[in-house]
């Protein structure tokens, strides 16, 4: 996982959307981020962006990441010269002279979040607190089956190039999510259900040469998924790990999961995790479009068609059983249109099947909790843009991937473990 092993960086990777600077200009704090590649580094920059406005003194930061005081001055001194860091106020500290305080600066870099549906093309536009500070959105052209992949290349083109940061070097990059499965560490798609012409299609490298800016492609559930997991982690106060272990459901036109376990998206080892939908649970049951028969994405579907939503939660639930007994989440977020036609009947639908699975097993501490997932219908793209902020952060790889003092100082920008 990660940028390392998942991003395609275009000719001379230097910002250059929307008419900007041509290649070789990229000398702005976005480069400047990609290049940093250094595990520490991300650390101070996640309790930069964790403390917010006030900010927080050299001396936190050493205490809190684990590294030298005389390493942390280093490391600020070059955050500041590039711009990403500023001083925040001074603070008075026991005994000796006042401290002064640093925060990041959340316009110095910027992600583009892109989430390709299956008739729309959502982009945001987000600074390095992940906050949307810019938003398009289009029809897919020739929605339906029989659109080709170029065509998707023009969509999200056409609104990316929309979007353009203040300062067109802050660009990062650009983070697309669509129905998978598909290669995220090739950026290749797969053969995506309904859209035939896209497997095989190397869009990471074609997106990256068009836009002249580094790509990273993933599943909208894996997107959505991160998402949700740098949420929950600022929640618990930043410093990673705070996001656990759980499963986002979403429920659309089709149905896939994205998992996180021990905070840290888990793509597995073809990074094709998470096909949620095609898990038979009736055997010789309806077709599913996949080929298969009884699958939880035909049954729920199905249901959904006739009108029976509380047996589309029903089945729903079915399949989140067997993911929480396998794999002992501790939370189930739904999210997806479906879910959001009728967000109570599939919350309550589902929680009574993990309920009873709770009761019959005897667990003491009762049934895995479900809830909607927030963020509506621009969680995917802002899901997308954190593949982007998120490994500046060292957020989205797990707890493994936010400790200091590992040995692996200088390991690369995000865990190197995505190979590449
Ligand atoms: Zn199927």
């Amino acid at each position: 996982m990660g940028v390392s092993g998942g991003v395609g960086a275009g000719p001379g990777a230097g910002a250059r959307v929307g008419g900007g600077p041509g290649p070789g200009a990229g000398t702005g704090a976005g480069a400047n981020l990609l290049a940093l590649r250094s595990h520490n580094t991300a650390l101070v920059l996640d309790l930069l962006r964790g403390a917010g406005a006030g900010g927080i003194s050299r001396l936190e930061l050493a205490e809190r990441t684990g590294l030298t005081p005389q390493a942390v001055s280093k490391i600020t001194a070059r955050l500041r010269a590039q711009g990403l860091a500023a001083e925040a106020g001074r603070r008075a500290s026991t005994g000796g002279k006042p401290r002064t305080v640093l925060r990041l600066v959340p316009g110095a870099g910027h992600a583009i979040g892109v989430h390709v549906d299956r008739d729309e093309v959502r982009a945001v536009l987000a600074d390095l607190n992940g906050t949307v500070v810019g938003e398009r959105c289009g029809p897919l052209d020739a929605a339906g089956p029989g659109v080709g992949a170029q065509a998707v290349v023009e969509a999200v083109a056409r609104q990316v190039e929309g979007l353009v940061p203040p300062v067109a070097e802050s660009l990062l990059g650009v983070g697309v999510a669509l129905p998978g499965p598909l290669d995220h560490r090739g950026g290749v798609l797969r053969r995506v259900t309904g859209f035939p012409e896209w497997e095989g299609f190397p869009l990471r490298d074609t997106l990256a040469r068009r836009l002249g800016v580094p790509v990273v492609v993933d599943k909208d559930t894996n997107a959505a998924a991160l998402g949700l997991a740098v949420a929950r982690g600022d929640d618990d106060g930043g410093g990673g790990g705070g996001a656990g272990s759980f499963a986002y459901l979403h429920v659309g036109t089709g149905i896939g999961a994205g998992l996180v376990i021990g905070g840290g998206v888990h793509r597995g080892a073809r990074t094709g995790a998470g096909e949620f939908g095609h898990q038979v649970i009736q055997l010789d049951g309806p077709p599913c479009e996949c080929g298969d028969r009884g699958c939880v994405e035909a049954l729920c579907l199905a249901a959904v068609a006739r009108g029976e939503t509380e047996e589309a939660a029903r089945v729903l639930g079915a399949g989140a059983a067997n993911l929480v007994g396998l794999l002992d989440i501790e939370l189930v977020l739904l999210g997806g249109r479906t879910v959001a036609a009728a967000p109570d009947v599939f919350v309550a639908g589902v929680s009574a099947v993990l309920a009873a699975r709770a009761h019959r097993e005897g667990l003491p501490a009762g049934a895995v909790p479900v809830r909607l997932a927030p963020g509506g219908e621009r969680a995917v793209a802002e899901g997308a843009a954190q593949l982007l902020l998120a490994p500046v952060f060292g957020r989205g790889e797990g707890r493994e991937g936010l400790r200091a003092g590992r040995g692996t100082a200088e390991r690369g920008l995000p865990a190197g473990r995505g190979g590449g």
